[in-house]
């Protein structure tokens, strides 16, 4: 689309956006005087979904009505209720429904998923990660190499752009695996880099590794609701990711698994058992021999929290009604005219560091300010937009097309670039 530098243009696009219903779906913060706030910090916490409060309302009535036999005959029994979640999730990443689970949060989920797939040996024991990962991340991967009596110095490898550039080239990933593969245990990459917002190709991460005989996993924090995914023909050992983010499944939400069909019955792969892994059928004879669910459900240590899934649920029914396709369809439009209008209006001072390929981004772009930037980011939070600063110079915006608007994209870069 050939955009324009003009506000008729913008409202325009909200005219025509098959989405703009979707909006009203969601409670928007407001700020000062009751203006509803620019709010692109979807890639932290999503916003609440109206419906959510009815979803775990019917929990809460359900356990003040029955108590413990709510498990059985609540509305939504509570025995199985991790299963309504299911079929959703799995279109939502491109799974089969035998190979997501919600449960845990991401980096519990992530150890979990390590303690399967990380298994060094003397002559490989490496994990390749992407520099400047998350945090948790780091930590994760640090403390499993230690855990197996090896030293990250040594085991750990990061991924770096080259000198001078923020984005890695996925040509530079694929030598690296190609040179070293023999000696790396695990590959781990973000589906999309949380400070750069650099999606990776992540079939091609996923075909190199496997040729090497690495396992491939990935976390899916900032890519699970916002791209397009297929984790099962990509052919990825295993993927997690957070719902409290793109997801809108509420603060510290239940989180999400994938495991490969391929996995899924072979009993040679180590894993931490817990009673909500145990057959289903024979559960409550409540022995002592673990008989695992023959899906990813098997990695379930305890039972859910029933309240945190009903509030994914009533998010999840969104994304279905709405279709990841059509949305990430508006989601590049939306923000392909942020980066118009950031460009378009430059004065010299921002650059954006996300890269410029849609198939190599999602929804958020980061921004970095070559000068004053924690001060742009206080003009535009005093003036009612709500996007994220992280050191040392970058601004981070995540339009999402389930909620903003292009009129948002509009006021956003007039805040912007005022005196
Ligand atoms: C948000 C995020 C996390 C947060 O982990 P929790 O265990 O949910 O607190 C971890 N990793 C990445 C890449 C993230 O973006």
């Amino acid at each position: 689309m050939k955009y324009k530098n003009n506000i008729e243009f913008a409202q325009s696009l909200d005219n025509n956006d098959p989405f703009k219903e979707y909006r009203n779906k969601f409670h928007i913060p407001a700020g000062k005087e009751g203006i509803e706030l620019i709010y692109f910090a979807g890639n932290s916490l999503g916003l609440q979904p109206k419906t959510v409060r009815q979803y775990v309302e019917q929990e809460l009535l359900d356990w003040e009505k029955m108590g413990v036999e709510g498990h059985m005959f609540a509305r939504n029994p509570w025995l199985p209720y991790h299963e309504f979640l299911t079929d959703q999730t799995a279109a939502l990443v491109g799974a089969l429904p035998e190979e997501v689970v919600n449960m845990n949060s991401l980096t519990v989920n992530l150890h979990l998923m390590m303690v399967s797939f990380y298994r060094p040996t003397p002559s490989r024991n490496k994990i390749l990660i992407e520099a400047n990962a998350f945090p948790s991340d780091h930590y994760a991967v640090q403390s499993q190499i230690k855990y197996h009596g090896y030293d990250p110095e040594e085991s750990l490898v990061e991924m770096k752009p080259r000198p001078g550039e923020d984005i890695i080239r996925t040509e530079d990933i694929l030598e690296k695996i190609e040179n070293e593969g023999e000696s790396i245990a695990l590959i781990m990459f973000a589906g999309v880099n949380y400070y750069t917002g650099q999606a990776f190709e992540m079939e091609k991460i996923t075909d190199a590794g496997h040729k090497k005989g690495c396992f491939v996993g990935f976390d899916l924090a900032h890519a699970a609701g916002n791209l397009k995914l297929d984790l099962h023909n990509w052919d990825c050992d295993f993927a997690v990711w957070c719902s409290y983010k793109y997801l809108n499944g509420g603060p510290g939400a239940i989180a999400g698994a994938f495991v490969n069909k391929r996995h899924l019955l072979d009993m040679t792969i180590p894993k931490f058992w817990g009673w909500w892994g145990q057959d289903k059928a024979t559960r409550f004879l409540m022995d002592h021999d673990f008989r695992p669910i023959p899906t990813v459900e098997s990695w379930q240590l305890s039972n859910p929290p029933i309240l945190q899934l009903a509030a994914l649920k009533a998010s999840l029914d969104i994304f279905h009604e709405a279709g990841m396709d059509a949305l990430r369809e508006k989601s590049e439009l939306l923000t392909g005219y942020m980066e118009y209008l950031v460009y378009e209006n430059n004065n010299g001072n921002v650059e954006i560091i996300t890269p410029e390929n849609k198939t190599e981004r999602g929804c958020q772009l980061s921004i970095r300010a070559k000068q004053n930037g924690k001060f742009l980011h206080k003009k535009l939070n005093t003036a009612g937009v709500i996007c994220d600063w992280r050191e040392p110079d970058v601004i981070r915006c995540a339009p999402v097309p389930l909620y903003n608007t292009f009129m948002d994209i509009w006021k956003f870069t007039e805040i912007l670039y005022s005196e």
